[in-house]
């Protein structure tokens, strides 16, 4: 771990007119939220890093929301529940955001289903640790900010490793999403608990919340439900791109610059999503596994909005909720533009991470040929673990993965950030993704 001197991180950058154009255009106005209960839901039963879930329905069973569907596999795994009320109807290989097929529990709606808000019927304050922490991994809480990294595993820290800082982190970064911000807005309560549950767990002295300084009535609402608390800081970021990233949020807080194969806690924090936060208040306090999420649909589509809907809502449904495509779609994110992922076909679930959909059609796309690299470090400028983009691209397209292993490719936050930037318009990520991938791989055969 290092310090920097200034607070500002490493790399980044702010997002050229030409996209603050449809960052306007596609803007969610919404300080309310919106429910969507689809007819079906398909839950993939692993939606975590980790160990796979064992399952634990058949067909046929009947099963109310919230109901265990697969047990956690291990404990560096995570639990998987029914989100809706209704009947197993199939268990079958499904398409996820990553073209893979999984297994998948297929639910159909019950028909008088009505979603219920429950009231909180204990307080955090009377268990104690290990209560809390059994309480999370019960209810199947994961990183929601996309590392989907069990959340039970990550407040299980050693005797010998001390945490002075809870941080949440609602700096949502990428363009368009604005899930995390009503989030902040209608939750902020449940929040700011999530966030004193973690620090009781991890004895910390102090939390702070990072949010961007473009989410004005997001930082309004959070102050206001921290009000109460000496030691929680609300702190207002600067909106640069990846804000949002771990390392990048800790070294614009603190200026503190953790090693590239560190970890928050290295740098005695720990790091948690708002939306986790939420979810962790819901299983400690109502016992309520992680069932829903906030999902913002944007960009080509009529209806620009974020919903709430259960885990497992086709993105399909999703978009037909928000009455259909503006045009002809070219591209779909899951996930926002920058580090979501492109999807082809309408049948792939809304999972525990899945913070929005951002839709371009035909007329809004843009197609562009690559050339050759005219070495303007522009890449490496803008790149927010300190690589070189230019070299790991080139090395991995001649199959020196050896080279991008020297170079630190394992390190990319797959960001987008250099490919953003890049006059020649060569995907960077892509291939630094896939150099990462060829190095694991090859790791796992030696
Ligand atoms: S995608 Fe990876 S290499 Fe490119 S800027 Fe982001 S972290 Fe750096
Ligand atoms: S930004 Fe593109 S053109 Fe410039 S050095 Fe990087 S890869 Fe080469």
């Amino acid at each position: 771990m290092k310090r920097t001197a200034s607070g500002k991180f490493t790399g980044g950058f702010i997002f050229a007119p030409s996209t603050e154009v449809f960052k306007e255009k596609w803007k969610v106005k919404q300080n309310e939220v919106v429910t969507f209960i689809p007819e079906r839901v398909y839950i993939p039963t692993q939606q975590h890093i980790g160990a796979p879930p064992e399952l634990v329905v058949e067909v046929g069973d009947q099963v109310r929301a919230g109901d265990l569907i697969a047990k956690a596999g291990d404990f560096v795994s995570a639990n998987t529940h029914a989100t809706i009320s209704g009947t197993v109807v199939d268990i079958l290989e499904w398409p996820d955001n990553s073209g893979n097929k999984v297994e998948t529990v297929v639910i159909k709606k019950k028909d008088d289903e009505v979603r219920e808000k429950r009231q909180r019927n204990e307080t955090f304050e009377s268990m104690d640790k290990q209560q809390l922490i059994d309480r999370v991994t019960e209810a199947g809480v994961v990183g929601m900010g996309g590392a989907t990294f069990p959340t039970h595993v990550k407040l299980t820290v050693d005797e010998d490793v001390e945490v002075e800082t809870v941080v949440l982190n609602g700096a949502e970064c990428e363009p368009f999403l604005e899930a995390d911000n009503l989030l902040m807005q209608t939750e902020s309560d449940k929040i700011v608990t999530g966030a004193r549950i973690a620090q009781k767990i991890l004895d910390a002295k102090k939390i702070v919340i990072a949010i961007e300084d473009d989410k004005p009535d997001a930082i309004q609402a959070m102050k206001k439900a921290a009000h109460a608390f000496s030691d929680i800081a609300i702190e207002v970021v600067n909106t640069n791109y990846p804000q949002g990233g771990e390392k990048q949020l800790l070294e614009g807080l603190f200026g503190i610059e953790v090693a590239l194969d560190g970890l928050p806690v290295d740098a005695g924090t720990y790091l948690m999503n708002v939306a986790t936060s939420a979810a962790v208040t819901d299983a400690v306090e109502q016992q309520e596994p992680l069932i829903n999420r906030f999902c913002t649909v944007t960009g080509d589509v009529q209806n620009k909005q974020t919903v709430s809907c259960p885990i497992g809502t086709l993105t399909g449904d999703l978009i037909d909720f928000c009455e259909g495509f503006l045009g002809d779609p070219r591209k779909i994110f899951v996930g926002g533009p920058m580090m979501g992922k492109s999807i082809d076909t309408l049948e792939v679930p809304i999972t525990k991470s899945s913070n929005g959909l951002v839709v371009i059609n035909t007329e809004n796309a843009r197609y562009y040929e690559e050339s050759p690299c005219i070495r303007c470090n522009l890449c490496a400028e803008v790149c927010p673990m300190r690589l070189e983009p230019q070299n790991l691209d080139l090395f991995y397209r001649a199959g020196e993965y050896k080279r991008c292993q020297d170079l630190k490719a394992d390190a990319c936050i797959n960001c987008g950030a250099c490919t953003y930037v890049c006059p020649a318009r060569r995907d960077l990520a892509r291939n630094i993704t896939a150099a990462a991938g060829k190095i694991n791989e090859l790791l796992q055969e030696a």
